[in-house]
């Protein structure tokens, strides 16, 4: 056995969230795609047959009180709560992370105010969240400015009204200072608007203890609620009052079932709210969230920073020089949970990627030139490092 494999192996028998991983669904594949799409927790198949057969099949109607129906975007958000850092009654769940980029961000503007006309959005984001951005931009008449995270800063005027930021980078991995950032679009008068969906679930976020203003966030990474699962929408407790909806559907209204000709929103964080509710993703999600009962997020992120610490360790030493390089971080005050490696060739991650997968290891790749591993704590261990480090430098040096 190799001093690396005999070291994972310590590893594995140190570590204290190993036995999280027999809550999952796993099989002999490493699986270091987390962070595009969660594995399956043990137990949700069986509870969503019971939504299914017994709440839809058997109480029909009578499961939107019931069983709980109608309040499951409030009660699955502060479920959510604590693994990013929020007091109860601040986070609904619903809708896509795009369509939440899009309340947040035109409400961010509403909040902001009269003589505010500039957006500033994190020109290496995530291509959903500047689509949007630029169409929330015309709709408030506002323009919008594409800023690399390093330059929001220098870029923060009287105009800003609404700053959007991944706070990890998905090409790179890498993570951006959350609270700096934050004071600073605070400071400037100007409403920030954190994009979580590569951070919730690895790292502590703080939202509350940080002031984010406004946040939003995909499920089905590391949260593992199952592909497509809702997404959610944080809206900070003093704000609540001035968030003024663009989609503001009878979900949010303050008596839905009044079926008024006036809109009058509901107080509180289901301002967020729009139509009726995916249910069956949201009550997989649910079930899907049990597996965070009583694991510290602080847990999740020391032994994410040793994985992926691990990983950059094991390609130094079995993958022949100068055909991949890090961009992920290496400091770990600015690395999320993945880890991300430039090929020399370009073109080249794509065929690389598709022969790791058929020798077991699975990752994905964005053209064209970036592979991704993602590494997700609660079912990742230190020997599926190991093999993964020392199969990409077999693919490498063949
Ligand atoms: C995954 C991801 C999304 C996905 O948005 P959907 O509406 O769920 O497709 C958005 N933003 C970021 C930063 C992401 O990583």
């Amino acid at each position: 056995m190799s001093e690396l494999a005999l070291r994972a192996r310590k590893l594995d028998e140190a570590d204290e969230l190993a036995p999280l991983r027999a809550r999952f669904v796993v099989d002999d594949v490493v699986y270091l795609d987390g962070n595009s799409l969660g594995a399956l927790p043990a137990h949700v198949p069986d509870r969503l047959a019971d939504v299914v057969r017994r709440q839809w099949g058997e109480l029909r109607i009578r499961s939107w009180e019931e069983s709980g129906w109608w309040t499951a975007p409030e009660r699955i958000g502060d479920r959510i709560a604590p693994l990013v850092g929020a007091a109860p009654g601040q986070i609904v769940v619903g809708d896509s992370t795009s369509v939440n980029v899009f309340k947040a961000l035109v409400a961010a503007v509403r909040i902001a105010g009269e003589g505010r006309d500039e957006i500033l959005v994190d020109a290496t984001t995530f291509p959903t969240d500047g689509y949007i951005a630029g169409s929330a931009a015309r709709m408030t008449g506002c323009s919008l400015r594409a800023v690399a995270p390093d330059e929001v800063r220098a870029a923060l005027s009287g105009r800003t009204a609404a700053v959007l930021l991944n706070h990890v980078d998905y090409r790179t991995g890498r993570l951006y200072d959350l609270p700096a950032l934050t004071a600073a679009v605070r400071e400037a008068g100007a409403v920030s608007v954190w994009d979580l969906c590569h951070s919730a679930g690895a790292l502590p976020v703080g939202l509350d203890e940080h002031g984010v203003d406004l946040a939003v966030g995909c499920t089905y990474k590391y949260l593992n609620g199952g592909p497509g699962s809702p997404a959610y929408l944080y809206v900070r407790r003093d704000l609540q009052d001035r968030f003024d909806s663009p989609l503001p559907g009878w979900n949010s209204h303050v008596e839905p079932f009044g079926m008024r000709g006036a809109y009058e929103p509901a107080p509180g964080a289901l301002r967020g709210r729009v139509g009726t509710p995916d249910i069956l993703s949201m009550l997989a999600l649910e079930a899907a969230l049990e597996v965070w009962d009583g694991v510290p997020i602080e847990a999740v992120r020391e032994k994410s920073l040793a994985l992926t610490d691990f990983f950059l360790e094991c390609v130094g030493e079995y993958v022949p020089d100068g055909r991949v390089e890090p961009v992920t971080p290496l400091a770990h005050a600015e690395r999320g949970s993945q880890v991300a490696l430039r090929c020399a060739h370009a073109g080249d991650a794509g065929d690389v990627m598709k022969r790791l997968i058929e020798r077991g290891v699975v990752g994905d790749y964005r053209a064209p030139d970036i592979l991704r591993f993602g590494f997700t704590p609660l079912y990742v261990g230190f020997g599926d490092v190991e093999r993964a480090g020392r199969v990409l430098g077999e693919v490498l040096g063949a």
